[in-house]
């Protein structure tokens, strides 16, 4: 199966407690689209929005009335990245005075009268319960969301079904990443419903894995650099080889993470070079 699945439901109902409508912005970075999650018997609480594609809210109006739904109580958003929050002008208008919150941190350019949810903030549903997760690394505003009622973990874009996280130069911080990673490993978690791709089943295990994944590159990086492979685009072609050359600017980023982990960790050094890129060594 592709990571950009065509034949992608746009709505499902995942269990009694979760519904699931798509932001319909498929795409390199999204995937099938972001995923919206209602959760909730009645009065649903929305988790994110999508980018503000037109045929999202009618989607999500047709899904709320087959589950007997009138509008969301309120929007609470993963991160500020606009495929998640784009979608929150359309509901309003659609849903005059709907309530947004999300962790307000180093946000620019916020829709108006956005509230914040702080990290272990506790918001009740109806016979659901979200317990706010800060998981920053991708974003630094990044929330995951447990239900403990399911033990089931909405990790935004930190977890993705079907695609590792990207790591954003600037905002993204593969330390802040790992120790995200490690918390959400310390959560008694059966499912994890990411927002991009179908449900996981095992949360645990993709957890464990993304945490390996990212310590194995850790090892290819310090194995080429020990090598005297010492920029950022000579290191994407040989530990990306595989990986078709368009997504190599995207594979550049990750290797940038890392190289900034190891400049933290004091166990890589770079050095910035006139109108080509930095050289990295190992300290
Ligand atoms: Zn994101």
């Amino acid at each position: 199966m592709s990571w950009i699945d065509p034949d992608f439901p746009t709505t499902a109902t995942p269990s009694d407690l979760v519904g699931r409508v798509l932001g319909l912005n498929p795409g390199m970075m999204t995937g099938p689209g972001t995923n919206t999650y209602l959760l909730g018997r009645t009065d649903p609480i929305l988790i994110d929005t999508g980018i503000g594609v037109p045929d999202y809210v009618p989607l999500l109006e047709r899904y709320m009335t087959e589950r007997g739904w009138k509008r969301p109580s309120r929007v609470v958003l993963t991160h500020r990245h606009k495929d998640h929050l784009g979608g929150v002008e359309g509901l309003r208008s659609r849903f005059p005075g709907l309530k947004v919150g999300k962790r307000l941190h180093r946000d620019e350019g916020l829709p108006e009268d956005v509230h914040d949810i702080r990290d272990g903030e506790i918001i009740e549903g109806d016979g659901v319960t979200l317990v706010a997760v800060y998981t920053p690394g991708h974003a630094s505003d990044h929330l995951c969301y447990y239900v403990p009622e399911e033990k089931a973990l909405f990790t935004g874009d930190v977890v993705l079904s079907g695609s590792t996280s990207v790591i954003p130069a600037g905002d993204g911080d593969l330390v802040e990443y790992m120790n995200s990673l490690r918390r959400l490993q310390s959560l008694d978690v059966r499912r994890i419903y990411s927002a991009h791709g179908p449900v996981i089943e095992d949360g645990p295990a993709r957890i464990a894995e993304y945490i390996e994944h990212r310590l194995l590159r850790e090892r290819q990086i310090l194995d080429v650099l020990g090598n005297g492979v010492d920029t950022i685009p000579a290191i994407v072609k040989i530990i990306y080889r595989d990986v078709p050359e368009k997504l190599h600017a995207m594979a550049g980023q990750s290797v940038e993470s890392h190289l900034r982990k190891l400049e933290r960790e004091a166990r890589a050094e770079e050095t910035l070079v006139k109108s080509a890129p930095s050289r990295w060594t190992l300290r």
